[in-house]
């Protein structure tokens, strides 16, 4: 293939034969490759809100004793924001990288899939109180069992739901349903939003992927939501599907296998 690179090593076995090993480097390339963009693009979203929290300590200093009290008060506030903001990309950074160390440990631990989104969802309300939004929950009466992580799948059932409430219209409800569908169940958290356009849809799992990175930062969002899901996810083999409309709203689902 164009750019394809190996690895030749030739090791001397006894009575004058040769043993070659080849090995494919192109592969080990893209993975570095991939990690060294991860680390440039985190640090350049840390740098971001760095560079503005300095700035305004450097002025609210030379403000000295001018500031008065609202100027100071807002510019505090930036500060506070833009804290925030580096806290929430810290405490998603380490997610990923727990997540993805995560993702070849099969978990072995019956768990009730209903009963974590319930407890994500009463979480959210409570957290969410300056963008009050309707959930319409639909989890069915009967527990499912599934083999999960049970921190890992409300982290998952949470940013879907978050995201379902961010980037939805204001006023219109948020509805989460699980389905059971034979030996599997399925999650679907959908929204009344301006939806997504088709050519997006690939690649919203990718890290810091946003289709509009002002309107992802002003609801507070990191680009890593999605990344993560989508590990998680993998982990729990769950089958992930995003389907979206232009105007009408967003549906995120993932189906796992139930226990056997
Ligand atoms: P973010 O922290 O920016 O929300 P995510 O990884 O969670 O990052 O999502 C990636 C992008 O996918 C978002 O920036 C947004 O553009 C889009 N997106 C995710 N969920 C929805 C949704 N329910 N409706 C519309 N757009 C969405």
């Amino acid at each position: 293939r164009p750019g394809q690179r190996w690895t030749m090593r030739v090791a001397a076995l006894s009575g004058g034969d040769r043993m070659i090993f080849l090995s494919d480097r192109s592969a080990i390339d893209a993975a570095d490759r991939m990690r060294s963009d991860f680390v440039a693009n985190a640090s350049h979203e840390l740098r971001t809100p760095l560079a503005a929290i300095l700035g305004y300590v450097e002025t609210l200093q030379d403000m000295k004793g001018e500031a008065d009290g609202p100027m100071r008060h807002r510019f505090l506030s930036i500060i506070e924001r833009e804290a925030g903001r580096m806290q929430q990309l810290v405490i998603d950074l380490l997610s990923i990288s727990r997540v993805e160390a995560d993702r070849f440990r099969r978990p072995t631990t019956p768990v009730d899939l209903a009963a974590i989104i319930r407890k994500t969802i009463a979480q959210l309300q409570d957290s969410e109180a300056e963008r009050p939004r309707d959930i319409v929950a639909r989890l069915g009466a009967e527990t499912q069992p599934m083999l999960g992580d049970e921190a890992q799948l409300g982290q998952m059932a949470h940013n879907i739901i978050s995201n379902a409430m961010k980037y939805g219209r204001a006023g219109t409800p948020v509805t989460v349903e699980l389905v059971r569908e034979g030996s599997r169940v399925r999650l679907s958290v959908s929204d009344e939003g301006d939806g997504i356009a088709p050519d997006h849809l690939p690649r919203l799992t990718e890290r810091f992927y946003r289709v509009d990175e002002a309107r992802s930062r002003s609801v507070g969002g990191t680009g890593l939501g999605l990344a993560i899901v989508k590990h998680i996810g993998e982990r729990h083999q769950g089958l992930l599907d995003i389907e979206s409309e232009l105007g009408k709203g967003t549906r995120i689902s993932v189906t796992f296998p139930l226990a056997a």
